[in-house]
């Protein structure tokens, strides 16, 4: 069926059930939808047994960013990602810092949305020479798993191609994108099962599972780790996480330690600094090799250090490379040991 509305595609992911009820394939909620109704989300609608999604290249956000910004510390460091968000997310984060437009559906009027081609994006791309790669953030990603997969498919391998994600896509979803050209995620975790399965209703196994494929398939990624006072800051939740870490991917995984600030229904005060750094030392304890803190600008852990003798390599204020003292085959000048995962370096 053809809509008026651009917005309005079929979803590549979905089963047809008894009569004309569906199940949405896109994320591990898997919901099961009647016709006229909505999913889990509210950016997936069932019309007339068909599952469709409601907002195909409308973007509550188009800006460019540095990559630091995702956070994505060892993946083009001081590159800057065209960068779009849409709408909704399949999580219930009480306290989303990105709330205005994870909360809300799509605009029900089209000439209230913002609508992009994926031809559109190309081109200003190839237009704007400082644009090094493409980025979906700011809302959840898989929401807009078409538009993304038809956007990575055709920018071409000179760009790079990055997911900032709950990483609660299907394994079917996950494949799709790394099959359009997908070679980077930043995975934000909100605790380790114990909070997040009950606080979140979600399967965090899932999330590590996905993790543990794209990894496998040489897809970078880095973790964030939203540390918020009460709620998941407890020491051994860090340690826990820390060794899942080790266990699934590899102590050279970045890992992003980020301050909370209240938001959306949340009012508990702002993550102590305190709390910050004793997550740092736990986890560079259990063996992480590149622990980083954000949310507090001018903090010397934004910083990378060698994790062998300690030697400052790339210098960072806010979401700025400012300094880089890695030699040209991605080794410590001091010790000579090897970085991992530092695929460009403008500066
Ligand atoms: S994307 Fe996830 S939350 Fe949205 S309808 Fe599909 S299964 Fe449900």
């Amino acid at each position: 069926m053809k809509f008026k509305d651009p917005r309005i595609q079929e979803s590549i992911l979905y089963k047809r059930l008894k009569g004309d009820t569906v199940q949405c394939q896109t994320c591990n909620r898997v919901c099961i939808i009647k016709e006229n109704d909505i999913g889990f989300c509210r950016t997936r609608k069932n019309i007339e047994g068909k599952l469709y999604t409601l907002q195909y290249g409308d973007v509550s956000s188009y800006s460019l960013n540095p990559i630091e910004k995702k956070p994505a510390y060892h993946y083009f460091p001081g590159s800057t990602a065209l960068t779009l968000g849409s709408w909704g997310c399949n999580l219930i984060c009480d306290w989303c810092q990105n709330f205005h437009i994870t909360k809300r559906p799509p605009p029900e009027n089209p000439k209230d949305s913002n609508l992009i081609t994926v031809e559109k994006i190309i081109e200003n791309t190839s237009f704007n020479t400082s644009i090094n790669g493409v980025c979906f953030s700011f809302n959840e990603p898989t929401l807009s798993l078409e538009f993304s997969i038809d956007v990575f498919k055709q920018l071409s391998e000179d760009y790079y191609k990055h997911y900032v994600t709950n990483g609660y896509m299907t394994t079917r979803a996950l494949d799709l994108l790394i099959a359009s050209g997908m070679n980077g995620m930043t995975v934000s975790f909100k605790g380790t099962e114990n909070v997040v399965d009950c606080l979140l209703d979600m399967k965090l196994e899932r999330v590590w599972e996905n993790l543990q494929i794209a990894f496998q398939r040489g897809v970078h990624i880095e973790l964030v780790y939203l540390l918020i006072p009460t709620v998941n800051d407890d020491e051994e939740f860090i340690r826990d996480f820390s060794q899942k870490v080790i266990q699934n991917l590899s102590e050279d995984v970045p890992i992003h330690f980020t301050r909370y600030f209240p938001a959306h229904l949340y009012r508990i005060p702002k993550t102590p600094i305190s709390i910050m750094q004793k997550a740092h030392t736990i986890a560079k304890k259990e063996g992480l090799n590149y622990v980083y803190l954000g949310n507090i600008p001018g903090h010397p852990f934004q910083s990378t250090y060698c994790p062998e003798c300690s030697e400052l390599l790339i210098k960072r204020d806010s979401f700025s490379v400012t300094f880089t003292n890695l030699t040209p085959e991605n080794r410590c000048p001091k010790c000579n040991k090897t970085i991992p995962k530092f695929p460009y370096r403008p500066i």
